[in-house]
């Protein structure tokens, strides 16, 4: 195995950090001179890369089956390999995260588009976002309840539009006029996620016999598995982008919105580094954790990895916020920290074999030391 292969399975392994880039430049400050620039032409040909997320949280061996888990690594791969096939074929990173996004919307695995949570009222409100970091454009979509594939949709306010943000029947007008996909909104069932509602409700009645907005109210009490999907990319160009997808939380309601469809809190990129995050939302906007950690490159010199170790593993545990990102920056650095049990996640580099992972302890079952 090679001595790259060794380091992406031990970040797989510990969810932490990963460098794709040579180990010698992992901790090489970045050049500040082209900041808003993708890596010039006579810089060194960045690792281009993609790596995904398809939710973190209460995600353990005993309450997962084998042949579910076989269904979610399948679905992941899947996910990566289409977004390899955009970057072999030198396609952008915004390509990139909008292929391998959209294949894990499809998928009723994850919390998003087919297999989204469903609300307090028994139905399903998406919201996702893409971000390009050369460019800094960004499109964001929340509530929605007719669009198949939330994140064509971001990209459509992105690029048709002059707005970043569009939310409920005014997006949806919108998708209407894009010619976007629209479903009956029966197409969102799926069993698992209407009984993870029941258990929520249950639990919630349990707790608070009034049907007013209890004071505990807590959108997370479904299933403690959070779900999100969400893509970062580095194509060949050198240039980054971000998306996110998700139905949000359990038995949310009164058109709850977290942060995933929020630039810098959930999804963000620029030209030096792209973050997608999954966890609970409150607490990635209250601590802008996206930009935070892109902020913490830029300003403090600090490597991707370990910027996105802290604000996980330190600023966000300290505050009781679960959850995890995927990053990546424009060397080609990876990071997949996350503070929950678990957390779907994977990463295809040049040389095209996606590998994925799901739990913390994955270091020995993937025979890394
Ligand atoms: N972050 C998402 C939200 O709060 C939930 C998730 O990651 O699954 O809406």
């Amino acid at each position: 195995m090679s001595a790259a292969s060794v380091l992406l399975r031990r970040a797989l392994v510990v969810g932490a950090v990963m460098l794709l880039s040579p180990v010698g430049c992992a901790s090489t400050p970045v050049a500040r001179t082209d900041s808003e620039q993708p890596a010039s032409q006579d810089a060194p040909k960045p690792k281009w890369g993609l790596v995904i997320h398809g939710g973190a949280g209460v995600i353990s061996r005993e309450n997962l089956s084998s042949e579910r888990e076989a269904e979610v690594r399948a679905a992941l791969t899947q996910s990566l390999q289409a977004g390899h096939a955009v970057l072999a074929g030198g396609g952008s990173a915004l390509d990139a995260v909008s292929a391998a996004v959209r294949i894990l919307e499809d998928s009723p695995y994850f919390n998003a588009g087919k297999g989204a949570v469903f609300t307090h009222d028994g139905v399903n409100e998406l919201d996702a976002a893409i971000m390009d970091g050369t460019t800094r454009k960004a499109g964001a979509v929340a509530g929605l309840r007719h669009v198949k594939n939330p994140i064509l949709l971001a990209r459509l306010v992105m690029e048709q539009s002059p707005h970043v943000m569009m939310v409920g029947e005014g997006a949806e007008s919108f998708a209407k006029s894009q010619g976007v996909e629209l479903v009956d909104p029966k197409y969102f069932y799926t069993e698992d996620r209407w009984q993870g509602l029941q258990r929520a409700l249950e639990k919630e009645r349990s707790r608070q016999p009034s049907s007013s907005l209890p004071s505990g109210y807590d959108p997370v009490s479904g299933d403690h598995k959070f779900g999100t999907v969400g893509a970062v990319a580095l194509d060949q160009t050198g240039a980054l982008a971000a998306a996110t997808s998700t139905g949000g939380m359990t038995n949310k309601r009164y058109g709850r919105v977290g942060d995933s469809p929020i630039i810098g809190a959930g999804t963000y990129a620029d030209a030096r580094c792209a973050v997608s995050a999954t966890g609970h939302g409150e607490f990635f906007i209250r601590y802008t954790v996206a930009r935070d950690i892109c902020a913490r490159v830029e300003y403090q010199n600090v490597p991707l990895p370990e910027a996105a170790d802290v604000v996980i593993n330190d600023v966000l545990v300290k505050v009781g916020g679960e959850g995890g990102v995927i990053a990546m920056d424009r060397e080609g650095n990876v990071a997949m920290p996350f503070n929950s049990a678990g957390m779907y996640r994977g990463y295809v580099g040049e040389d095209g074999k996606p590998v994925v992972a799901i739990f913390r302890d994955e270091a020995e079952a993937a025979g890394a030391k």
